[in-house]
This record gives structure tokens, sequence and C-alpha cells, in this order.
């Protein structure tokens, strides 16, 4: 087994064994569960920021979630169950974020969204658990919440 030298220490003090989270998603893409499948297709993926890290919001129904691929999620799923280790298994929003990317099949706002509409998305996402910034990027867009 070789180890990963080379890459950043900061991923390691996340708390997450972004490694072993890998390989779960990497399973889940190789063979996705029929739940998986439709539940992807159910969200919409967006991709909002590119550096310092790309950050993707999965837009549900009721609820939108920020994701950073491979690494994070900020669904609960992902925040009790996999931060703790109680299972190995990837949340759908991870999942459907590597989907979209695969099937290119997402939207690419990062062009339309600037750091300010960024904090605020975030900070929505994250508190309210809905943003309504995202959701005016994009009515403005023509994209059907
Ligand atoms: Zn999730």
């Amino acid at each position: 087994m070789q180890k990963n030298t080379n890459s950043s220490s900061s991923t390691k003090e996340s708390g997450v064994v972004p490694e072993v989270l890998k390989k779960s998603i990497k399973r889940a893409l190789e063979t996705p569960s029929p739940s998986a499948v439709t539940a992807s297709s159910l969200f919409k993926t967006i991709l909002v920021a590119r550096q310092p890290v790309e950050i993707w919001i999965v837009v549900g129904k009721d609820s939108d979630y920020i994701v950073i691929p491979g690494m994070y999620c900020s669904c609960p799923h992902f925040q009790i169950k996999v931060v703790f280790r109680l299972t190995d298994e990837p949340c759908y929003h991870l999942v459907a974020v590597e989907l979209s990317k695969k099937e290119k099949r997402y939207y690419d706002l990062t062009s339309q969204i600037d750091e300010k509409i960024l904090y605020d998305i975030l900070y929505e996402a994250l508190t309210v658990g809905r943003s309504s910034s995202l959701r005016r990027v994009l009515y403005e867009e023509d994209i059907e919440p």
C-alpha cells in the first residue's frame, strides 16, 4: 500500500479519512445502487467555485447542500455517519456530484457568482438549509430551481 506523502496535511485534520471516502465514492460510482441513481437525477448539481477548492451546491427539493468533491458534504448523513465513521457509504450528494461531472450534466455558474454571492450562498445553505441567493442566480440564468 502506497502512502500519499505529497498531498496536503490539511485534509488529514478534517476528521474524515479522504482515502477511505474516495474509495467508497469510487465503488458507488462503479456500481451505483438504483436509489443513488434515482436520487442523483432528482438533484441539480451546480458548480459555484473553482478556487481554492471546487465547491458545488446540490439543490434538492427542500434543501441545498454544500459539496466539496471527495471530501465533504453539509448534509446530516455525512455530518453524522461519515464523519463519525458509522458507515463508509458516501451520501447521495457526493455521488451525485461525481455522476454529474462524469456525464457533464451540471450547471457551471462560477462566472456568475462572485465572492460576495458565494459567501451568501454558503451562509444560507449552512444556516437556513436553502439558499435564496443561489435561487436568484438560477432565476436570472433561466434555470428552473
Ligand atoms: Zn450529502
